[in-house]
């Protein structure tokens, strides 16, 4: 991982040499900006600081904001060249209407209108329910909770989600029955003061490149560190212990751990009995999972498996952080659960040091789940399904609680509904199903089915290729807001320019459509201030309370983490202190979830697994990464990752062409040989679209508590198809 802390381009070039292509086309922009605007990189949940240069309303470079504790001014690969999508000739400057020839520009009220009436007539026709609403989880937390008042009280449909279901679902759910309550536990500032850390499930280092720097704080302070993983990702290979674990076998592998444990009485009783409730079912449980056993489940050597349960059973201080490696399975939320359990056992949560937390993918993974964008969740992280909750929220809007509608369906089963023809309209902003959701060829024969479509975007994306109507949006340095990090401190966006052209700001469009469907009392919103006003007094009291936030005071205090429920409340950094859980009885909860095999396993004529994941120079379905030229070029195609020993199997050499089929599709790429896999398993980026989408083979099978597809594991067959 290269990082940047220095104070200019040139310097980061004579650093790192011109091997990292960071030159952008026409060379550095050197004129003197404008102004400088602090804000945030737009990818990952990290949000790291940066300054963007702004001259003539362009962004025409950045500068390190060393102040903003997250990350002092260090920026990886991509947050160092996310300057350079503004400007993009593929930036959408004025609608599209859909014509018999393709797209034409169209006017503003053309959008509207057609739009409006579309969705009139459709729910005349089928039923409210019958228009649903896809969101995102990188947009601000404003337009999160704008999406939902929208969906609820201007479309009045129960079916709206969002692409977060596509990503940290699992540990939410996972989070609150085990804690009551979706957040990491600690501010990542605990990594450093830890003893042992497992990393499990996350390629660290490429997807969220700035954390590995606490980890490596940690290590220099005598962590040990523990990445349980079925590739060798770049933050294994510096790991005391790796745990090549069998794809799909996440929970076996824990109970294997935690039976040694409790064999060697590395457990805190005293924590257990004042603090937990379920510990009895989980030491049952993993009697039959002795290291030898689980062995044969997950293929992890069983004296790795003691040598796991030694460096963590014992230690004072510890972290264990995931991601999407446990949780993008169809038991994501039974693998998270089990590792709580391997932390809940120790006791060791709630301390200086001690802890737990998901790392969340998107942007604003965490504050994009937490304001009413999902089917099943009200503002301020209320449940949808509980008639208290229900009666507060529609009290706080003013509209009758019969009229708020109940729980949807989520974005996986929105695209089933438009394929069985029960829904037949859509709008979307800043989500891109045809790439990232599995079964691409099932996504696309619904979206060909729906009667009208809009897309509200900055760039067109592979779906709204398939729209009525494309609305020309806003990127994320031309609106200002506030997102909330995967440690839980909410954070403040500053805009640094206004849209090109004729586009807008992605809520004006949400607004317009709101009172153009009769709901002008409800979205007069003139600025994101006043719709976090409204935001964070819609929160309090509820289990996600941010009613002592406002912009102000969350940019002066470099972020503020909920729950924030008054003015003069410092914020919560560090949940759980004093073993004070967020259920009502105060107590944590163990699960037992006996391990069970992944929706489809591998078999005679499949008999690979097949597995999905990041690159670093690229960000989710490649939207905006695939349009900046010098993140193209460090990674421009998909590549299978292969181990040498399968690739001798299969006649392979390294950058042959591999045709690689599962029960649902194709593709033919190019093989790279590493031996940082396992040779049983092969690994896809999926950032791409069409011929090179990873999402042509993966299952779209769901968990059944977070529905959450098995993007992490399918069976395939490969073969090569060719030499280059
Ligand atoms: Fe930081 Fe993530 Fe942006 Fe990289 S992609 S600069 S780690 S926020």
């Amino acid at each position: 991982m290269a990082t940047l802390t220095l104070k200019s381009e040139e310097a980061y070039i004579d650093q790192f040499g011109p091997t990292l292509n960071y030159t952008p086309v026409g060379g550095w922009d050197s004129r003197e900006p404008d102004k400088m605007v602090k804000t945030h990189c737009c990818f990952c949940g990290v949000q790291c600081g940066i300054q963007l240069k702004v001259k003539d309303n362009r962004v025409i470079g950045f500068e390190p904001w060393e102040e903003f504790p997250v990350n002092r001014g260090k920026l990886c690969p991509k947050g160092v060249k996310r300057y350079m999508q503004n400007e993009h000739p593929d930036r959408l400057k004025a609608p599209l209407i859909r014509s018999e020839d393709g797209f034409r520009e169209g006017t503003w009220e053309e959008a509207y209108s057609k739009t409006v009436s579309e969705i009139r007539r459709i729910q005349q026709s089928y039923g409210k329910d019958s228009f649903a609403f896809l969101g995102g989880a990188s947009m601000t937390n404003e337009k999160a909770y704008l999406n939902g008042k929208f969906a609820r009280i201007a479309l009045q449909t129960k079916n709206i989600d969002y692409n977060g279901r596509l990503c940290m679902v699992s540990a939410g759910a996972a989070n609150k029955m085990a804690f009551g309550i979706d957040r990491a536990a600690n501010p990542w500032s605990d990594i450093p003061k830890t003893d042992v850390i497992i990393l499990t499930g996350t390629n660290l280092a490429e997807c969220f490149p700035i954390l590995t720097d606490y980890i490596w704080k940690a290590r220099d302070n005598g962590a040990k560190i523990i990445v349980i993983d079925p590739r060798i990702t770049p933050i294994g290979r510096t790991a005391d212990l790796f745990l090549p674990v069998r794809p799909g076998r996440d929970s076996a592998l824990c109970h294997g751990i935690l039976h040694v444990m409790v064999k060697n009485g590395w457990i805190d009783e005293d924590f257990i009995s004042e603090h937990t409730e379920g510990w009895d079912a989980v030491r049952e449980l993993v009697k039959k999972y002795t290291p030898e056993h689980t062995e044969k489940i997950t293929g992890v050597p069983a004296a790795s498996i003691i040598k796991c349960a030694e460096i963590w059973g014992p230690a004072k201080k510890s972290m264990l952080l995931h991601a999407r490696g446990i949780e993008h399975h169809t038991k994501g939320v039974e693998n998270v659960l089990s590792y709580i359990n391997l932390v809940l056992s120790t006791g060791r949560i709630g301390q200086e040091g001690s802890g737990y937390g998901t790392i969340t993918g998107q942007g604003n993974g965490q504050g994009g789940r937490e304001h009413g964008q999902r089917c099943n969740q009200l503002p301020g992280g209320r449940d949808i399904n509980n008639p208290a909750h229900r009666r507060q929220v529609s009290d706080f809007w003013g509209i009758n609680e019969t009229d708020l509608p109940g729980e949807g369906l989520t974005a996986c089963e929105i695209i089933d509904a438009i394929e069985r023809g029960e829904i037949k309209g859509l709008l979307s902003i800043s989500f891109n199903p045809l790439v990232s959701i599995p079964d691409t060829a099932r996504t696309r024969k619904a979206l060909e089915k729906l009667e009208y479509y809009g897309a509200i975007d900055f760039f067109l994306n592979e779906t709204a290729r398939f729209a009525d109507v494309v609305f020309a949006g806003s990127l994320q340095e031309e609106d200002h807001g506030t997102v909330t990090n995967g440690e839980g401190r909410c954070i403040r966006l500053n805009q640094s320019v206004t849209p090109p052209g004729d586009a807008k700001l992605d809520w004006e469009i949400i607004c317009e459509l709101g009172k153009r469907l009769g709901q002008e009392r409800h979205f007069a919103f003139t600025d994101p201030g006043e719709m976090f006003k409204e935001l964070t007094a819609a929160s309090k009291g509820g289990p996600i309370d941010y009613s002592g936030m406002t912009h102000e005071r969350v940019e002066r205090e470099h972020g503020l983490f909920w729950p924030c429920p008054a003015p003069d409340h410092p914020g919560t950094p560090r949940l759980f202190e004093g073993g004070q859980f967020a259920h009502a009885d105060g107590r944590a909860k163990f699960h037992a979830f006996e391990y069970r095999p992944p929706a489809e396993d591998v078999d005679q004529e499949y008999p690979i697994f097949f597995t999905t994941g990041r690159v670093v120079s690229q960000y989710l379905s490649g939207t905006q990464t695939r349009r900046i030229g010098s993140l193209v070029d460090q990674y421009p195609e998909p590549l299978c990752e292969m181990h040498p020993i399968l690739a001798g199997k299969l006649g392979i050499k390294d950058r042959d062409l591999v045709r690689v089929a599962t029960r649902r599709g194709e593709m033919t790429l190019p093989a790279q040989v590493v031996k940082s896999i396992r040779p049983d398993t092969v690994f896809v980026p999926y950032h791409w679209s069409g011929k090179k989408a990873a999402n042509q083979l993966t299952n779209r099978r769901l968990d059944p508590i977070s529905k959450i597809p098995e993007f992490k594991v399918c069976a395939c067959k490969v073969e090569k198809a060719g030499s280059r």
